[in-house]
């Protein structure tokens, strides 16, 4: 098990859609558990492969003290929404008001390749829509209003103006 290094917003890993998963060999039950001590770490309530740099459609949680990981998932979601903040790993220190479904069914797998549901709803319903739009490229920004938006864009471009000086630190 390791911690790895999450990426911040303005790496083109945060955007791009990740590939399903084929193979549930040792490799990928070793992504899951570097996935869960990065976010346990962090701290954070969620965390997807793409945010350590795996393009592959994997995400784990940690919300109300259950621990859980998902696999190439599929959601079903509630018309019902529901308002609240929310943040990113991807993001420090940023939290917005961003709206979500109440309630989710997720279909997946889990890493031993048995498929698995799994019910959500409030924060956990948020959180499996927070990873699945990770796998998708699609951030919680995205799902803003554009006058919200548009109050972010300072503190956006700040975090994209230091993603890429790490960047430039790494290739040194
Ligand atoms: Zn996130």
């Amino acid at each position: 098990m390791a911690i790895q290094s999450i990426r911040l917003f303005g790496d083109p890993v945060l955007t791009t859609k990740a590939s399903p998963v084929e193979v549930f060999d040792k490799e990928l039950r070793t992504l899951v558990s570097d996935l869960t001590e990065t976010m346990k770490n962090a701290p954070g309530a969620g965390l997807a492969a793409p945010q350590i740099g795996v393009s592959l459609r994997v995400f784990v949680w940690d919300v109300d003290d259950q621990l859980g990981h998902l696999i190439n998932p599929t959601l079903d979601l509630s018309d019902e929404l529901q308002d609240g903040e929310e943040g990113c790993l991807s993001f420090p220190e940023l939290r917005y008001e961003t709206p979500r479904a109440m309630r989710v069914v997720a279909k997946g797998f889990n890493m031993h390749g048995e498929p698995i549901t799994v019910e959500g709803t409030e924060f956990l319903a948020r959180a499996l829509q927070h990873e699945t739009d990770h796998l998708n490229g699609i951030l919680f920004i995205d799902r803003m209003s554009r006058e919200i938006k548009e109050d972010l864009r300072p503190d956006l471009d700040a975090l994209r103006e230091e993603t890429k000086l790490d960047e430039r630190e790494v290739r040194c």
